[in-house]
């Protein structure tokens, strides 16, 4: 037996089944672009503990800095003894997010609670209840979150009643809806009007490029013109920008890209090398509008995580990880264009940054291929390398390397990939 198939027989007794892992190999120890298992194998690291890792795993310099916290103090809680690096993690924010207006941040443990959080804010600013959220979107597994979140199966599949005042419109889905931006966004505002009622909306929060929901880029224009529409009606636009921020789409947060700047941002993920931390930050007023107390929680800007996000920003600044995002995903695409030209199955290749996917269809049709998919994702494991796949159909596979993967793991990844689709598909 080996010691991973040993360790996986008494998670087997010890875990709760609902919790599952897309490999059943056990990590020892992990760095920049690669993971080796308990047995001594090695595996391309294609996941970055899904877009977490973007400094890379155990990063030197997050390393010191948590060693550091962790003789110093590992917690009094924020809310009762404050230390500087909440501050400072919250500066960062707010000078790193879109826009140059006066902001405010707050720091909380996961990406769910910071858009529980945005919401809980946009709802106490505006006065207002509704909150529209998009098909194919993703926000989270806690009660609200559920509720923003589009798919069922398995994130809500069971676990209803699902907080009330969410409405879903439809995204903007340019291989499958064929409609430019500002087209798609025409769509989507009549239905928030005639369904909701343009007074009653609180916040729009979507994710600029959707993560679970397949990596989907919106048209150019559909981001725009909801902000705009959103400006105009008093309700705020909220950016969830938990899996595309910090780096990982070549920009510091993928609203730049089209110059949006949104009311709220949320974050989590790459912010902090892999520690737990999240943070939602926005216009000064906004987030000021809240009582004192309102906003908070245990554990939220844990000084060891606040360390670890601080340590990361100077990566990234120092190591100039949106250039490193901009020419992974050059690679990537390139690689992967060439793989959809031999594979017709390969529907699209899209993205942005280091932030790629490809989504699979049955032959002749735009009809999602979850089966080929995932049996090319179990080939690459077999072989070596991790991969995530995402999708509303299960049907797309996404790249989300750490932006500090060499040349040759990237290198080596993509050939891993290319002979498992020859062999499979
Ligand atoms: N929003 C987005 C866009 C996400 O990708 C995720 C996590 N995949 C979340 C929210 C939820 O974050 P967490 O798992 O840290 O609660």
């Amino acid at each position: 037996m080996s010691a991973s198939s040993d360790i996986h027989a008494r998670r087997t007794a010890a875990v709760a089944r609902g919790v599952g892992s897309t490999i059943t190999s056990y990590v020892e120890r992990a760095s920049g672009g690669t993971l080796r298992d308990v047995d001594g194998r090695e595996w391309i690291d294609f996941a970055a503990g899904i877009a977490v890792t973007s400094v890379g795993n155990s990063a030197p310099a997050v390393v010191e800095a948590v060693k550091r916290q962790v003789e110093l103090f590992t917690h009094t809680c924020f809310m009762v003894a404050p230390y500087e690096s909440y501050v400072s993690v919250c500066e960062q924010l707010n000078g790193l997010t879109p826009g140059t207006h006066e902001k405010r941040s707050a720091l909380f443990n996961s990406g769910a609670e910071a858009v529980e959080n945005a919401v809980k804010i946009a709802r106490y600013a505006t006065g207002r209840q509704a909150v529209v959220v998009f098909d194919h979107g993703y926000h989270g597994r806690t009660n609200l979150t559920m509720a923003l979140t589009a798919k069922s199966m398995p994130y809500k599949h069971g676990f209803g009643p699902f907080a009330p005042e969410v409405y879903r419109a439809p995204m903007s889905y340019p291989l499958r809806d064929g409609l430019t931006g500002e087209q798609a966004a025409a769509r989507a505002i009549d239905e928030i009007t005639t369904q909701v009622g343009a007074a009653n909306v609180a916040a729009i929060v979507i994710e600029p490029v959707q993560g679970e929901g397949g990596f989907v880029v919106p048209a150019p224009g559909f981001l725009p013109a909801l902000a705009s529409w959103a400006r105009a009606n008093g309700a705020l636009f909220v950016a969830d920008e938990i899996q595309t921020g910090f780096c990982r789409t070549g920009d510091w947060f993928a609203s730049e890209h089209e110059g949006v700047v949104p009311d709220l941002v949320t974050v989590a993920k790459g912010i902090a090398g892999g520690l737990p931390l999240a943070g939602v930050t926005g216009r000064a007023e906004l987030m000021d509008a809240v009582h004192v107390g309102g906003l908070g929680g245990t554990y939220g800007g844990n000084p060891i995580a606040c360390a670890a996000a601080l340590a990361s920003i100077q990566t990234m600044r120092e190591l100039d990880l949106n250039a490193a995002a901009r020419r992974i995903g050059g690679v990537l695409t390139d690689r992967l264009t060439k793989l959809a030209a031999a594979h017709p199955r390969i529907a699209e290749v899209r993205g942005r940054g280091a932030m790629v996917a490809i989504e699979l269809v049955k032959p002749g049709t735009l009809d999602p291929d979850p089966v080929l998919t995932g049996a090319v994702n179990k080939a690459c494991h077999a072989a070596g390398l991790l991969t995530l796949t995402c999708g509303t159909w299960g049907n797309v596979f996404r790249f989300l390397p750490p932006l500090v993967i060499s040349d040759a793991d990237l290198d080596r990844g993509l050939s891993i990939l290319e002979e498992a689709f020859t062999t499979t598909a």
